[in-house]
């Protein structure tokens, strides 16, 4: 079967986490980051030491490992009983994040409707990370090469992924707004869009 999904798409900063936890605690919505996945692994496995290796430079990991990583994480939330595939929604944040990943999920999700989250200020994205590099302790989000890096990953290898899905399911919404009216924007698309949830 295929998972039903709503999508997360934007930059890094551009408020996917904050607003996906949110979302997620709708009833039957259940969020599923990518980026936390990948830090809760040790970084003594080869896995963990394979994502170090990436994101401490802002590069994406291996497509194939981050869809195996994916499939693997749902099958074991499934059998836990924490997603329940008949009944809930994912909402994905950070996954796909290139062409090659939506190829790759192309026959496991059918999504609904892709949330994307715009932050055209890049000073204000900056700003945001470098905060939360001090709450989170997130070496990836400290040095402003990296982030630089990672806004340019973005926009040439995430951004196609909007054109990938087309303008039918893609609804913008600008995240430079603070995050309650973020919030109220997101409702609105998803009540349109979703009307049974
Ligand atoms: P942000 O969106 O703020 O950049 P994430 O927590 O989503 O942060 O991702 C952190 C890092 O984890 C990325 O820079 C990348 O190295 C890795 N990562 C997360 N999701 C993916 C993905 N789908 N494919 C490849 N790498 C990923």
């Amino acid at each position: 079967m295929k998972y039903k999904a709503i999508l997360l798409i934007g930059a890094p900063g551009s408020g996917k986490g904050t607003q996906g936890r949110i979302i997620g605690q709708i009833p039957n919505v259940f969020y599923f980051s990518c980026g936390d996945v990948f830090r809760e692994l040790s970084p003594r496995t080869s896995l963990g030491k394979t994502f170090m290796e990436y994101s401490s430079k802002g590069q994406l990991a291996p497509d194939s490992l981050t869809v195996d990583l994916w499939r693997n994480t749902i099958q074991a939330k499934t059998q836990s009983g924490e997603f329940s595939p008949e009944q809930d929604v994912l909402v994905l944040d950070g996954i796909p994040r290139n062409v090659e990943q939506a190829m790759l999920l192309r026959d496991s999700i059918d999504p609904l409707m892709a949330l994307y989250l715009d932050c055209p200020d890049k000073n204000q994205i900056i700003q945001r990370l470098q905060r939360r590099a001090l709450r989170e302790n997130r070496l990836d989000d400290a040095n402003v090469e990296v982030i630089e890096n990672r806004l340019k990953v973005f926009e040439t290898e995430t951004r196609p992924v909007l054109d990938f899905y087309g303008s039918d399911l893609i609804c913008k919404i600008d995240s430079s707004q603070p995050p309650l009216k973020t919030m109220y924007a997101i409702a609105h698309e998803m009540s349109r869009a979703l009307p049974d949830y």
